[in-house]
């Protein structure tokens, strides 16, 4: 090249090439190694508990699902803070994760040692106790085809958004304590909410113009082969699906297993595909699954984060707030900071669902705004762009915006972040205020009002639903 056109190039623009890859980070491809219920008594750390401790976990793992992975024990969990210790508490079983009157029928028939036929029957009676599905997702989030037919793996609840649940994501690399899907691990067929048909999502999003997101969701769909995830996505950049935007992912695949996005072949495929999206002019948002900070503080995890942000995709971090795990402001202030310092964007901080092992991990409302607004006192504007409180109830997604006192009545005030109808959204209503309520089935209207101003129409909407089931 000569002096003159050297002269020309803007020497502070590095050509395209010669700019590292935002994976510079180098893994080796690390191995998969899984632990199951069969397997507990494999897990070397455990061997610090008492035995007593080991037939709890064995008992209250026959009813819950219980799935963890070798990063999770060796690079998450303090030992020496067990049973206390955060991630321990997201992964491992607890006995009060079941009411005692279930714990002690279960613990009863594996003492005796009970049959395989009777003790099934007893575990499955239990699980049946549990609210498998709540807020009626079966019935009225399922969306028909043109004729009429139940489209099982979908569920289309707001209008803009369809979530998507392909059947090879129904597991994750572990399984959360006080998941509210875990109905669909404990492989009860029934309850399972699944599909195998790219055809199907397709047709679907075709006929549905005023869909703008897709969320590809499980399960983890991070434990799917990129191969399988492009089956899916690739076919939404043919300009018929302009209409879908966004194409996020809904995981928990940084936190669980963060070599799913460094090292194997795989995970450069995977890379590629997301680069590939986002370059097509999708936006592509991974909604990552977070209840603590500590699941971001660690080489892996950071390595895997800067990773997908260098293809363009945007990481959302989003989770429930669970008694035992991370009700503390200190936490979430904590959980956000890092976030924003990571470059993820604070998205939602969920109320703990009404199902499975609620009554361990719920957190009263009052409670649940107490922390929030605690933490978000401690941040700067770029980590309060977390909503919430909410919970996500049949009706929609209701946030929890404070308590006030309105003409000497003390009250939650309240809005819908999403609604069955969008003309819900964002119009306060209020409720008599509870301090023991954990969820909006308990709440009663303030003023002395008999029902919600949404009340009349989400039964209308139900029993439609309900009646075409
Ligand atoms: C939360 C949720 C969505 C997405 O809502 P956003 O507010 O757009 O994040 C979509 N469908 C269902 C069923 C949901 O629960
Ligand atoms: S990652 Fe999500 S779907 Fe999987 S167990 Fe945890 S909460 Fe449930």
């Amino acid at each position: 090249m000569s002096a003159q056109v050297q002269a020309l190039q803007p020497h502070h623009i590095q050509p395209l090439a010669q700019i590292p890859p935002a994976g510079v980070d180098f893994f080796d491809p690390v191995p998969f190694k899984v632990y199951t219920q069969r397997d507990l008594d494999r897990i070397a750390p455990l061997a610090r508990l008492s035995s007593e401790q080991r037939f709890e976990m064995k008992v209250v793992s026959s009813v819950l699902p219980f799935r963890v992975n070798q990063y999770v024990i060796d690079e998450l969990i303090d030992w020496s803070k067990v049973p206390d210790d955060p991630i321990f508490q997201l992964t491992f079983p607890q006995r009060g994760m079941l009411a005692p009157e279930h714990y002690e029928r279960i613990a009863g028939l594996i003492r005796g040692g009970a049959d395989k036929a009777e003790l099934e029957r007893a575990v499955g009676e239990v699980r049946h106790a549990l609210n498998p599905h709540p807020a009626d997702q079966m019935e009225m989030n399922m969306p028909r085809d043109e004729h009429g037919k139940r489209l099982e793996g979908m569920q289309h609840k707001y209008r803009e958004t369809v979530l998507f649940f392909p059947t090879q994501g129904q597991t994750c690399h572990s399984y959360c304590s006080f998941c509210f899907r875990w109905a669909q691990f404990v492989g009860d067929k029934e309850l399972r909410i699944c599909s195998s048909e790219a055809i199907e999502l397709h047709n679907y999003l075709r006929r549905h113009p005023e869909v703008t997101d897709l969320l590809v969701t499980g399960g983890d769909p991070m434990v799917m082969k990129t191969r399988h995830l492009r089956d899916f996505l690739e076919p939404l950049l043919q300009p018929e699906f302009d209409h879908v935007q966004t194409i996020r992912i809904g995981s928990k695949a940084l936190t669980f297993w963060p070599h799913r996005f460094l090292g194997a072949d795989d995970a450069d495929d995977l890379i590629r595909l997301l680069t590939q999206l986002v370059e097509a002019g999708k936006h592509v948002a991974l909604m990552a699954h977070y209840n603590h900070w500590k699941e971001l503080d660690t080489e892996a995890a950071q390595a895997a984060i800067r990773r997908i942000r260098g293809t363009g995709a945007v990481i959302r971090a989003q989770g429930p707030l669970v008694a035992h795990i991370n009700d503390d402001p200190a936490v979430w202030a904590k959980l956000w900071k890092l976030e924003v310092k990571l470059g993820l964007v604070p998205y939602y901080m969920f109320v703990e669902r009404d199902t499975g092992a609620r009554n361990y991990f719920e957190v009263p409302l009052v409670r649940a705004w107490e922390i929030y607004r605690e933490a978000m006192q401690q941040v700067s504007g770029l980590a309060r762009t977390a909503r919430g409180p909410s919970m996500s109830a049949s009706p929609g997604k209701v946030e929890i915006q404070g308590v006030a006192e309105i003409a000497g009545e003390k009250v939650f005030v309240l809005r819908f972040i999403q609604g069955r109808n969008p003309d819900w959204v964002q119009r306060p209503f209020f409720a008599k205020f509870d301090d023991k309520a954990t969820w909006l089935d308990q709440l009663v209207p303030a003023f002395g009002e008999e029902k919600w101003f949404w009340q009349d129409e989400y039964e209308a909407i139900r029993e439609d639903r309900l009646a075409a089931a």
